[in-house]
């Protein structure tokens, strides 16, 4: 059973309480998550490198560089983006774990230094995609603004194969459960249509042979997800071996 490393032992707890000067608060006798744990789920390393992109996930050695030289996590300060890090809780099966980063995966920006500069050739931006991918398939994954944004603008673009932005826009503020205030509308709407983006309502440009695409496409699609979900749900040997 694989140790967790340090920084998810996280401490539960209890509220600052001092009374005539003694720590009541129950902290001195701290419970902390078990450091050993069981539940931990090798299908998704044995998925990962079943896949074109994500076959080097087993070089990685979990020296850091990656993530050191990662313009997300350092350049933009998001820190939560650390793709060391996703390749370790994917190697060792911590799913849990990785779901509370579902989000957070997809904020790579396929700039690859992380590829140029792995000292073991781990084609790291590919594995973490990969990984992102495993946990959309598995569906397990909580659903993001990014998976809404996704569906709103797949829907759009299948309806006439060109994007309707105004049409985008009023879906996914309807996923989303928001409304815009008038002014900000007034203000978009005028931008696209000066750039001459506004391509919207029934007169709307379509593309030529839309009718026939379109079922073609959306076939793809949807035998595309089918794949992915039934890859990811298939489960590991039973002697828990390595492919
Ligand atoms: S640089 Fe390569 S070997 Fe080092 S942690 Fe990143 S992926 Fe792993
Ligand atoms: S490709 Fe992605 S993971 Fe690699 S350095 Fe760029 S943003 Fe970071």
């Amino acid at each position: 059973m694989p140790i967790v490393e340090k920084s998810l032992v996280r401490v539960q707890r209890t509220e600052q309480l001092e009374i005539d000067g003694i720590d009541v608060s129950g902290d001195w006798n701290t419970f902390i998550e078990p450091r050993v744990r069981a539940d931990l789920d090798l299908r998704i390393v044995d998925w990962v490198r079943a896949q074109p992109q994500g076959d080097t996930i087993d070089r990685c050695w979990q020296c850091g560089t990656c993530t050191a030289g990662c313009c997300m996590h350092t350049d933009y300060g998001l820190e939560e983006f650390n793709p060391r890090y996703f390749i370790y809780l994917a190697q060792i099966g911590y799913e849990e774990e990785l779901q509370r980063y579902a989000q957070a995966i997809w904020r790579c920006v396929s700039c690859n230094k992380c590829v140029e500069r792995c000292p073991k050739g781990v084609k790291v931006e590919e594995v973490v995609h990969t990984i992102g991918t495993y946990l959309e398939a598995s569906g397990r994954a909580p659903e993001t603004p990014a998976d809404r944004f996704d569906r709103a603008y797949t829907d759009n673009l299948l309806d006439r194969g060109i994007l309707d932005e105004a049409q985008l826009f009023r879906s996914y503020e309807k996923l989303e459960g928001r409304k815009t205030p008038g002014r900000e509308l007034l203000r978009m709407g005028a931008a696209l249509l000066l750039s001459g983006r506004l391509h919207t309502g029934p007169l709307a440009h379509r593309t030529k042979g839309w009718r026939r695409m379109r079922p073609v496409l959306q076939g793809l699609l949807e035998e595309d997800l089918r794949r992915r979900r039934a890859s990811a749900r298939t489960s590991r040997p039973a002697d828990g071996s390595h492919p």
